[in-house]
């Protein structure tokens, strides 16, 4: 069981999307209405089968910083502009750069979302609370949390955990991030070893 999630609407996700398509996996692409990404292309990724889901208007630095006014229409104003393009509910939020207070969280359910995705890592299966999802790994190559070591290698101990376990494993990058840290090759190994 896997969860596969990419922030920000940077053009690059329709790279992102194929590959995953390759080795017949869909994602849920997070996307900020001030993205890179056109709206025939948010269409595109929703026909192929992947979900959309919501990252705000402008993806503001710590969204928990905003007035509570300002916070619903980041959240209320980004769900309204990504179901009109794709013509179906948005269910999935994710909060930019994983910043977020109970206000956020309280905002996030009333504008009718679902469920909400988290930044945080090394955590498998659904969390306790569905507007705290957190992640398992995070598709960077230094993040604190890695302690040095590399992350493809944690990835793959993280999978067979998860199968262990038989609980569900989620991954998380940012297409953007995968090319300024040169990736692709790595990522595309992990969807190799995941399948
Ligand atoms: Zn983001």
């Amino acid at each position: 069981m896997i969860d596969i999630s990419f922030d920000d609407g940077s053009l690059l996700d329709i790279h992102t999307a194929a590959l995953l398509e390759k080795y017949n996996l869909r994602g849920t692409f997070y996307i900020p209405s001030t993205g890179d990404l056109l709206p025939e292309q948010i269409k595109w990724l929703d026909s192929k089968g992947h979900t959309i889901g919501g990252h705000t208007v402008t993806h503001p630095e710590c969204i928990r910083d905003l007035g509570k006014d300002l916070q619903y229409w980041e959240i209320s104003k980004n769900k309204d502009t990504l179901e009109k393009i794709i013509g179906k509910p948005i269910t999935k939020f994710c909060y930019p750069k994983g910043r977020y207070s109970e206000t956020t969280k309280e905002l996030v359910k009333k504008c009718g979302y679902k469920e909400a995705r988290t930044t945080k890592v090394f955590f498998l299966g659904h969390s306790e609370d569905s507007y705290e999802q957190n992640t398992t790994i995070h598709i960077h190559p230094k993040r604190d949390e890695y302690s040095g070591k590399n992350w493809l290698k944690l990835a793959k101990e993280w999978w067979n955990k998860s199968k262990q376990e038989n609980k569900k494993y989620y991954l998380f990058g940012h297409s953007w991030e995968v090319e300024k840290f040169n990736l692709w090759e790595e990522f595309e190994e992990l969807l190799k070893y995941l399948k």
